[in-house]
């Protein structure tokens, strides 16, 4: 038997219909604030990724997918969206269209990071971008967009960490009194120790636990804020009090890409152990330039959908599908059955039969074991009566329903139990 590859996971139903619950609310929610869809390719040039992302981070020194295609160019599979909604926006030409550009984009990424649980090699992210202005009241829209769509799918105990990264001009400053720090403690991980040297800030995000230590005590970026990135920071604390949303500050919160700038969050959730990050987003004043725009700026997030999925109240045991199964006795009957499936196809009802000819036993078996939520026996007598027998699996009770009426009748009677 031949296994998928690690770290890869299928997915299957009844999940699907979970997914597809939170991705209808994720958009519905966009569509309120005016956000509209992005859907690109998932392969993409390796130098935009490693341009748009930092070549010291994590994620393209040693988590993409890069590989040689047929004529010999680097693609990869893309880890992350933010690089390649701006890469679509600029060939596009959409910097010129009219206003803040706001963006959403749902799909697969790819990292090749150990697997874990909450951690693997495809996932799905829901992912919003905001390109065009850099007022604090564009950040908490962004956060204020995420949170409600956190809540609208039911996520009860989240914590929204908040940090400002500052701008170039106060990072100067950091880095510098950073490196001291770094370079005045040793043993750091190897990778940190090369880090120290090249791009000290990444080190706030290395998974270890004894960098991680070794870390207390480092000078946080906030107390270097420049008077402007300071006014920024304190509007969009001010708004998110001001819009109820409780937020901790976390000083150490850099988030794993070279981008970002200024406002920086995350959002967190009980129950996920250590992979508790739900969704992670900030600031990118410097992207858009770096990859070739004009200087704009951005902002955006990324939810993680498994990690999201795992903390999700669990589905209702024992929920039926609405689904109605045609079972018939006889070949007359399997004819007008036949009928029957097509025409409660037309009017909107999920029906199955089976084509096997089986005992009217089995077949009511198999619907239970569908879990359909309904039953229509139609055999020799209902066909003279004009009547099916239907039979609601969850409790058993039965009724007769006029074989004229019966997708309606049927549709009234799931969508009151529904
Ligand atoms: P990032 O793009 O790294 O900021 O990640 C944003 C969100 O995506 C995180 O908060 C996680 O919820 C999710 N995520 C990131 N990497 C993985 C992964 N390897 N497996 C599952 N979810 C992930």
């Amino acid at each position: 038997m031949i296994r998928a590859i690690r770290g890869m996971r299928d997915l299957l139903p009844p999940d699907t219909e979970r997914w597809h619950q939170v991705e209808l609310a994720a958009r519905e929610v966009f569509r309120r604030y005016g956000y509209r869809e992005m859907r690109l390719p998932l392969l993409e040039r390796t130098e935009l990724f490693a341009r748009g992302i930092g070549a010291e981070t994590d994620i393209v020194a040693k988590e993409m997918y890069t590989f040689t295609d047929r004529h010999g160019d680097s693609v990869t599979l893309r880890p992350e969206a933010t690089a390649q909604v701006v890469r679509a926006f600029l060939e596009n030409g959409l910097a010129r269209t009219a206003g803040v550009k706001r963006y959403f984009l749902i799909g697969p990424m790819f990292r090749y990071e150990r697997p874990q649980k909450g951690r693997y090699r495809q996932f799905h992210q829901i992912n919003c971008e905001a390109l065009g202005s850099d007022a604090p009241e564009l950040d908490v829209e962004v956060i204020l967009l995420l949170v409600d769509i956190l809540r609208e799918v039911g996520l009860k105990d989240l914590r929204l960490l908040l940090n400002s990264l500052g701008c170039p001009v106060c990072q100067v400053d950091f880095r510098a009194e950073l490196k001291l720090f770094l370079f005045d403690r040793e043993g750091w991980c190897p990778d940190c120790e090369r880090r120290r040297g090249v791009n000290a800030l990444r080190v706030f995000d290395c998974k270890s636990s004894h960098c991680q230590k070794l870390l207390e005590g480092a000078p946080a970026l906030i107390d270097f804020l420049c008077p402007d990135c300071a006014r920024h920071y304190a509007r969009v604390k001010e708004l998110l009090g001001r819009f109820r949303v409780d937020f901790t500050e976390q000083p150490r919160l850099v988030r794993g890409l070279d981008y970002y700038t200024r406002t920086a969050f995350e959002v967190t959730a009980l129950g996920l152990g250590a992979q508790d990050a739900v969704a992670g987003g900030g600031r990118y004043n410097g992207l858009i330039r770096e990859l070739g725009g004009p200087d704009l700026p951005g902002i955006g997030f990324a939810i993680g959908q498994e990690r999201l999925m795992e903390v999700l109240p669990a589905a209702a045991a024992d929920v039926r599908r609405e689904l109605v199964f045609l079972a018939y006795l006889g070949a007359a009957a399997k004819d007008r059955a036949l009928a029957l499936l097509g025409e409660l196809r037309a009017q909107g009802l999920a029906a199955l039969m089976d084509f096997d000819d089986r005992s009217l036993k089995s077949q009511l078996s198999l619907a239970d074991r569908l879990e359909a939520a309904a039953a229509v026996i139609v055999g020799e007598n209902e066909l003279q009566e004009g009547a099916a027998q239907v039979k609601w699996l969850a409790d058993s009770r039965q009724e007769r329903l006029p074989l004229g009426e019966l997708a309606g009748c049927l549709a009234s009677r799931l969508k009151a139990h529904g």
